[in-house]
């Protein structure tokens, strides 16, 4: 059985069918890749699966076999689930350390104390981000700092399965590569994770599977090789205003 399957799911805003009746399955211990040219649904998809800020209007989503959809994005997330979004998401007027408690305790699988804090921190070890900046502002952080710190956070909470949304974007080069280290070292830790990128590239070296989403619906998927050079694939990004294949 997949650890995450993708039924039959749609989300539409007014007419526009941001999410298309889109079906996947998602094994324990891969890294799925999910592309496609901006504004193709991706985010809308990760939305619908992880119940923040909403459900699908219709399908059905299972995470270990369990119906999901349609649960509140607390509720999805003491199943093991964790997201982070496209935008740097933190609590900026708290500290680095308070935000992984946060990440922590979200869901509610443990309660804020001792064992919480020590997940908090461990989170922040792996990922990285060193002792002395535990009592620093989020809002100080410069944007990769704040990008690994939502790494962390989503990790504090020791999920199953991990859903990162564009986590590369707006980085240096120096910062895309640490940061693909930084998704092989949890992939590595036996977090099944699901990556969105519209830059294909990025996806290529690190995804067992992939998917190529345009105007809602899946144009292709399967092998990350075989994918790329579906003549589909190439004209749905040549034919987006940012060709970056
Ligand atoms: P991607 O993440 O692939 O760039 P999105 O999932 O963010 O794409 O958006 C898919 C489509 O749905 C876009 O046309 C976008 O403008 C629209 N959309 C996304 N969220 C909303 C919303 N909350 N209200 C209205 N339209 C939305
Ligand atoms: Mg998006």
């Amino acid at each position: 059985m997949a650890l995450l399957e993708i039924e039959g799911v749609s989300k539409a805003f007014g007419s526009l069918k941001a999410v298309d009746n889109v079906s996947f399955e998602v094994q324990a211990g891969e890294i799925f890749g999910i592309a496609g040219p901006n504004g193709s649904g991706k985010s809308t998809l990760f939305n619908i699966i992880t119940g923040i800020p909403f459900g699908p209007d219709r399908g059905r989503v299972r995470l270990d076999g369990q119906e999901i959809q349609g649960r509140s994005g607390n509720a999805i997330a003491r199943l093991g689930l964790s997201r982070t979004f496209q935008r740097e998401t933190s609590f900026d007027g708290l500290t680095v350390f308070e935000n992984a408690l946060i990440g922590a305790t979200y869901g509610g699988a443990v309660k804020a104390g001792a064992e919480a804090e020590l997940r908090a921190a461990e989170a922040l070890d792996f990922i990285g981000i060193g002792r002395a900046d535990f009592g620093r502002l989020a809002g100080e952080l410069s944007v990769f700092d704040r990008k690994c710190l939502m790494l962390a956070t989503a990790i504090a909470m020791r999920p199953k399965i991990l859903l990162l949304d564009e986590p590369a974007s707006s980085l240096t080069k120096p910062e895309v590569e640490t940061s693909i280290g930084l998704i092989r070292k949890i992939a590595a830790r036996g977090i099944t994770i699901v990556l969105i990128e519209h830059v294909l590239t990025f996806l290529m070296s690190l995804s067992q599977h992939l998917m190529v989403l345009n105007n809602g619906q899946i144009l292709a998927r399967g092998v990350p090789q075989e994918v790329i050079a579906d003549p589909r694939v190439v004209e749905a990004y040549l034919g987006s205003r940012r060709p970056d294949l």
